[in-house]
């Protein structure tokens, strides 16, 4: 027999997957609501002024491009931390955070949970219910049994906060808890900061080990106010971990930016586990690719570069925020009379539209609109242009 003739079929990845089917359908009215990317008022993948201009600089000094050390380019890493975490906090100064460059938010995240399965190979992990797809599939992939803890509250659109809170409770100690820092995918639904509090306060309670994925910041109320509940965990004094995604803050998918920080009680501790990191990145790819960190490096880094940045990715904010408005108001004008309030309640760039499945497959055979099964609609996607179609289909749909 051949070699691989046990190989089975995957089943396709259930949203790129949706972009296959979606590239293939020849409606020219097609909407692509499915892939979590923000594309602009064209429709377009927006290429940001702040990178275009980092890349020309960039250019005009072209460099030799030997590796980088295993963690990545030390600006990036320094400069993340301060976006993070913020320059002046004492866990910054203190030598108490250990950042490492890692192949996007998946790669901080599969770096994060590799580390995690050598320290404490018998942890449980939760994810909330539900979560972005691919974090099962990361942890199991790196040995872990997950499980999941209440979230979304279907009835109530919004959080099942005391089911989330009684789960945490009753974890074991050690149990390593995924929290979506802001813009929760695929809900949009995020913890009010009481809410945190309170998840926090569990956490220290219980000897839970907390790992926030960051890959929205400053698409929720802005990036300071998003990242609050970073430097809330910090404050409390936990060891944690984050990992950050700049694919979606510097419009960046392609590049592979992101980053693994990971909060120790002392410096000690802190280039100890450094260290450990840097085995886990070292048999994996070796050390990270140059362009896109240098980019987001020198766009962090260079004053007006980082102001443009904050304009810029305020402006994608707004917009969505703008789309959700518009989304409510032209769905009630399509002649829908439900409380839509939970549309503009939600954060980032998802919406869980709590349309069934059956409804999510008719908006796709009938009107060429593209969304996931689960409901969730990528509000970023939106434009004057498909807004109306897009509602009075969604109108049809829920008759
Ligand atoms: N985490 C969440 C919640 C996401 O939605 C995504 C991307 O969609 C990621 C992580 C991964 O980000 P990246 O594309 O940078 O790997």
């Amino acid at each position: 027999a051949s070699l691989f003739a046990q190989v089975e079929m995957a089943p396709r990845d259930p949203i790129l997957g949706l972009n296959e089917q979606f590239n293939a359908d020849t409606n020219p009215n097609k909407v692509n609501l499915g892939v979590g990317v923000y594309t602009d008022e064209q429709g377009k993948l927006p290429l940001l002024k702040c990178v275009a201009a980092a890349e020309k600089q960039l250019l005009e000094a072209p460099k030799a491009r030997g590796y980088l050390p295993i963690d990545g380019i030390a600006a990036y890493d320094k400069a993340v931390q301060s976006l993070v975490f913020g320059a002046d906090h004492a866990a910054v100064k203190g030598g108490r955070i250990a950042t490492a460059q890692a192949i996007g938010g998946t790669g901080g995240l599969k770096l994060g949970a590799d580390f995690l399965k050598r320290l404490n190979p018998d942890a449980q992990v939760l994810i909330s219910d539900p979560s972005w797809e691919n974090h099962r599939a990361l942890f199991e992939s790196a040995g872990f049994t997950v499980g999941t803890y209440p979230y979304y509250d279907a009835a109530a659109k919004g959080i099942n906060v005391d089911g989330m809170l009684s789960t945490l409770k009753a974890a074991p100690a050690g149990t390593i808890v995924l929290l979506h820092a802001c813009c929760h995918n695929p809900t949009g639904y995020d913890l009010t900061e009481a809410q945190w509090n309170e998840v926090i306060a569990i956490t220290k309670e219980r000897g839970l080990v907390p790992f926030l994925d960051m890959a929205y910041q400053g698409f929720g109320n802005g990036i300071a106010e998003d990242g609050a509940v970073v430097i809330k965990f910090l404050d409390a004094g936990l060891s944690f971990f984050v990992s950050t995604s700049f694919s979606k803050s510097f419009s960046l998918y392609g590049e592979r930016v992101g980053a693994l920080s990971i909060v120790s009680e002392t410096a000690d501790e802190s280039a100890r586990v450094l260290s450990q990191l840097k085995r886990v990145i070292r048999t994996n790819y070796s050390n990270p690719p140059t362009h896109g960190a240098q980019v987001v490096a020198t766009v962090l880094t260079t004053p007006a570069l980082r102001q443009l940045w904050e304009e810029e990715l305020a402006q994608m904010r707004d917009r969505i925020k703008l789309m959700r408005t518009a989304l409510v108001d032209n769905l009630k004008a399509a002649g829908i009379t439900q409380d839509l309030g939970f549309i503009t309640r939600q954060k980032g760039m998802f919406s869980y539209s709590g349309l069934n499945a059956a409804q999510m497959q008719r908006l796709r055979s009938e009107f060429g609109i593209y969304g996931v099964d689960s409901g969730r609609i990528c509000v970023a996607a939106l434009n004057d242009g498909n807004i109306k179609a897009v509602s009075q289909a969604i109108a049809k749909v829920s008759q």
